[in-house]
């Protein structure tokens, strides 16, 4: 018999397991029924995969997403595993050819949508009768649950195949599902006496942001400038947001594609194929997107609209640095938009569900307005204590010893406007501290702004330029040489009057230069 462990690295090419992966295999070979709970991209799928191998008979895998399969069970198929799947996108010679492949005893892994279980042309019950089953694997497990984010009544047709096959383990898991959701799981699935394998949730490479939206496609741009080499994911509410967007992004000179259900098939493969092969940098995409790519260097998602939950949030959220590198995760946030989605999920026709949904909308809402560490948060939201701030995060990064630097900031953006935003930092500097250059001395002596910073240093300047610049106070332009800039929030602030408050300790800058500036 095949061990586990021959089969992660014959199969799929890994040295070790990750985290408890090996321990809920061990549970599963043991008959036990099993309860994962893991994060986005951390390797949930080989923990049924790698039993399906080494047991005899068939596992069967039940997942919501009929669109995901095929991709499923090629990426198997191609590493050499004998997987099918069933579901009504398939025409009846298909389905009878599984049915066949099924009786052959071949298969290892069979994918089914949850309403094929009893219906369709070749109930896959009766099939069953006949054919060994080893597991039964049920993915996106929350489903199953009224209080989940993602309810799907045909999921709770899994119960009574627990009924039909009484001696199978099964196996539910899930990226997201707050406290009251994973006591559900257990019981609408009608497992025995289930093993629980909590992972932790933190996914301590990921910078979590939340800004407000006013200009939010100026700020969405400078964000973009700072990861000009990277692929990521921007989330937009509706299929004419997506066209929109991905539109004001293409004239922007930006590579970007866009992603939604009204796109036809053809388009929507090549598309994320693009994106997968790093052909296109930027998929602009409704929530459709994203369930089950395993693309793993994606740097960054972007939400215009604030989620409907912090599931969805964190599962979206957590599409990002699968690779474990820094990655970031930026979301804008508006009231109106909180308006609106009252308005979507507030229906008659299921007023219970609309009472959780907007009670779990309630807690998204709060999660963006509150001024604590946003990992702490969510972490706290999956019921996950976490004592210390995260350091990692916009609340975290923003915190430090901030001085007030309205002064110098004004004089030194003053100097730049003066300067009609034709020079680089040095050169503005040299007219601040009223240099006797001759350059300064012909063309700017005259300015009200020459000689008024000279009681302090040139590296104090330089020092203050960056972090104007870090803060999303100063843009980089010019084509022949670097020039400087005020962006739209500089002349937001200086117009309101609000102070310049800046972190100006050493390290304070180092530690936003991993992260975003924009
Ligand atoms: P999930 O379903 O939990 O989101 P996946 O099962 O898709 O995550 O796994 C995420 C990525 O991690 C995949 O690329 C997978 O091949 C990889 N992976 C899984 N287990 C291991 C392992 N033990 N070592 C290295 N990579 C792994
Ligand atoms: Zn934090």
């Amino acid at each position: 018999m095949i061990t586990p462990k021959e089969v992660l690295k014959n199969f799929y090419g890994y040295d070790s397991f990750r985290g408890q992966q090996e321990a809920i295999i061990q549970s599963i070979l043991k008959k036990q029924d099993t309860i994962v709970l893991m994060p986005t991209g951390g390797g949930k799928s080989v923990c049924y995969q790698i039993p399906a191998m080494v047991n005899e008979g068939l596992t069967l895998v039940i997942s919501p997403l009929i669109a995901l399969m095929k991709d499923q069970v090629d990426a198997l198929n191609g590493i050499g595993i004998a997987a099918a799947y069933l579901n009504s996108s398939q025409s009846t010679s298909e389905q009878r050819f599984v049915s066949e492949e099924i009786k052959s005893g071949k298969l290892k892994l069979l994918y089914v949508a949850p309403e094929r279980l009893f219906g369709g042309v070749f109930p896959l019950t009766e099939t069953l009768k006949t054919t060994p089953i080893s597991l039964v694997a049920i993915d996106e497990a929350h489903c199953v649950s009224q209080w989940g984010h993602d309810f799907r009544p045909d999921y709770l047709m899994i119960g009574r195949l627990r009924q039909e096959l009484p001696s199978v383990p099964f196996a539910a898991l899930t990226a997201t599902a707050d406290k009251q959701t994973r006591a559900d799981i257990a019981d609408k699935l009608g497992l025995k006496n289930p093993k629980w394998f909590i992972s932790s949730f933190d996914r301590p490479n990921i910078t979590y942001r939340i800004v407000p939206k006013r200009n939010s496609f100026d700020k969405l741009l400078g964000f973009l400038e700072y990861h000009h080499k990277n692929s990521g994911i921007i989330y937009c509410l509706s299929r004419k947001n997506v066209e929109d967007m991905a539109d004001r992004l293409q004239a922007a000179g930006l590579s970007a594609l866009p992603y939604h259900a009204g796109l036809d098939r053809q388009t929507r493969a090549k598309h994320q194929e693009k994106f997968i092969k790093d052909e296109v940098k930027i998929m602009v995409a409704t929530i459709a997107f994203g369930m089950g790519i395993d693309k793993s260097n994606v740097r960054f998602v972007v939400h215009m609209n604030m989620p409907q939950n912090v599931e969805g949030y964190y599962q979206e959220t957590g599409r990002a640095g699968r690779d474990g590198l820094p990655s970031d995760a930026l979301l804008f946030y508006s009231y109106a938009d909180v308006m609106t989605l009252q308005r979507m999920i507030d229906t008659p026709e299921n007023p219970d569900y609309s009472e959780v949904m907007l009670a779990k909308l309630d807690k998204m809402k709060h999660f963006c307005q509150s001024t604590t560490c946003r990992r702490r948060y969510l972490l706290g939201y999956f019921d996950e204590e976490e004592k210390k701030d995260c350091g990692n995060c916009d609340r975290c990064l923003s915190k430090g010893n901030k001085q007030d630097m309205t002064m110098p900031s004004q004089m030194l953006l003053s100097a730049i406007v003066r300067l009609k935003e034709s020079y680089g930092l040095g050169y503005c500097i040299l007219v601040l501290r009223g240099s006797k250059s001759a350059k300064v001395q012909e063309d700017h002596k005259a300015l009200s702004v020459y000689g008024v910073g000279k009681d302090k240093s040139e590296d104090f300047w330089k020092k203050l330029g960056q972090h104007l610049q870090q803060e999303g106070y100063l843009a980089e332009a010019g084509t022949q040489f670097p020039t400087l800039k005020l962006t739209t929030t500089a002349w937001e602030k200086l117009k309101s009057r609000e102070k310049f408050l800046l972190n100006m300790e050493e390290g304070a800058l180092e530690h936003q230069k991993r992260s975003t500036p924009y």
